[in-house]
């Protein structure tokens, strides 16, 4: 489970209400994205929302990451 990077419907969701379904950079409600403020690769979880942000896809792109 530990390389398992999926991250569960529930986190989906909690992070989605509490980001209020917006990029938390611009504001934009197009396109978005989960993304990991510390990356997966790096250890970052992917189980508690306080990992997860919304990014829409210019933002997430932006950020380098190599998997959405
Ligand atoms: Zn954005």
């Amino acid at each position: 489970m530990l390389h398992n990077r999926q991250i569960p419907g529930e986190v989906q969701k909690e992070v989605y209400e509490r980001d209020m379904g917006k990029c938390r950079i611009c504001g934009s409600s197009d396109n978005l994205h989960f993304d990991h403020i510390l990356p997966f690769s790096k250890g970052g979880s992917s189980k508690v929302a306080s990992n997860i942000q919304l990014l829409c896809a210019r933002h997430n792109l932006k950020k380098g990451a190599k998997f959405i």
